[in-house]
């Protein structure tokens, strides 16, 4: 694997290839950032740089240690919580027993544990005993979705590393290969985070589904009378778990809409319906604060109002000013 193989994230690669360069490796990293944004593999080319036996900018991908942590293969490479459940007592236990080892074939030690955050109690005490006192020769990375869900000791003895979202050119050029014509919408709906881009294109992730789900609703409310709100009762009874990105999906296509009508089709994400936005568009109300009120009933739905009502009202909101 290569860092140039990992979109975005510059600032963090230099800082790591720095690191290894000026010898000033750290014992314990924390990687921190949103699902799919790319932790763990950069993670795991961070490992195999700290493996290989001619490091430079890049891993060489040719010596006996590259080939094996390409093959997940390296006995001095240790994955931990492969599988993203619960971290116990008995996975710190063995991470002891293995770090006080030497390693067996390369100059150090790598333990990579994903989702750290998912230490038990009792795990996470053992953890803090071995970082008080890490072996020279080991290096360990803990991936985490959010690091105030891990012990603030734990934190405080390690180098924090923050993912950004990434940029939607960056995402571009690095979809630039699928010959697809979603990609300018994956890079719009991913919101900076590249695996999800990824997903989008490959149809591993719903949101292009759902969008055509949402158009229609918006034609049906658009067109029919108000009894039909009711008919979609259904539909958004179902959506119940996913209303945050249900409420985001209609809020760009309204976004849509006032960019069409103010002349400003540049900016539309949803650039394949620019005709349908056009006719959406026909009977608007001008300066409408309906994005506004759409993003309070998200909120509030959070706050557990009543879902129902709250839904309902929206629907009944969008119609008033789209007549
Ligand atoms: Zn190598």
């Amino acid at each position: 694997m290569l860092y140039s193989q990992v979109a975005g994230q510059e600032e963090i690669k230099t800082s790591l290839i720095k690191s290894i360069n000026n010898n000033q490796v750290s014992h314990c990293y924390l990687f921190e950032g949103p699902e799919g944004m790319g932790k763990f593999e950069l993670a795991l080319i961070f490992a195999q740089s700290l493996l290989c036996l001619n490091f430079h900018k890049e891993p060489c991908n040719e010596c006996k240690n590259c080939i094996k942590v390409n093959s997940y293969n390296h006995p001095d490479l240790h994955i931990i919580n492969e599988d993203g459940n619960s971290i116990k007592r008995e996975d710190i236990d063995m991470l002891i027993n293995s770090i006080y080892n030497k390693p067996y074939e390369a100059k150090r030690k790598v333990f990579i544990i994903k989702d750290a955050h998912l230490m038990t109690p009792r795990a996470a005490n053992g953890f803090l005993k071995t970082l008080e006192e890490p072996p020279g020769d080991s290096v360990m990375i803990l991936l985490t979705i959010n690091s105030n869900l891990l012990l603030p000791t734990i934190v405080s003895r390690c180098q924090e590393v923050k993912f950004r979202n990434v940029s939607k050119e960056t995402i571009k050029l690095f979809l630039k290969d699928f010959d697809d014509k979603n990609v300018e919408l994956a890079a719009n709906y991913s919101k900076g985070i590249l695996n999800k881009a990824i997903n989008i294109i490959n149809g591993n992730d719903d949101t292009l589904k759902k969008r055509k789900e949402i158009i229609k609703i918006f034609d049906r409310i658009i067109n029919f009378d108000s009894e039909i709100i009711y008919e979609l009762e259904n539909y958004f009874d179902e959506q119940k778990d996913n209303i945050d990105s249900i409420i985001e999906i209609m809020i760009m296509w309204i976004r849509d809409i006032m960019f069409v009508k103010n002349n400003m089709e540049d900016l539309v994400i949803n650039k394949d319906c620019i005709e349908l936005l056009k006719t959406h568009g026909t009977n608007m109300t001008k300066d409408s604060d309906i994005i506004e009120y759409m993003q309070n009933t998200s909120d509030n739905i959070k706050s557990n109002v009543n879902y129902k009502l709250a839904v309902d009202n929206m629907l009944l909101r969008i119609q008033e000013v789209f007549k």
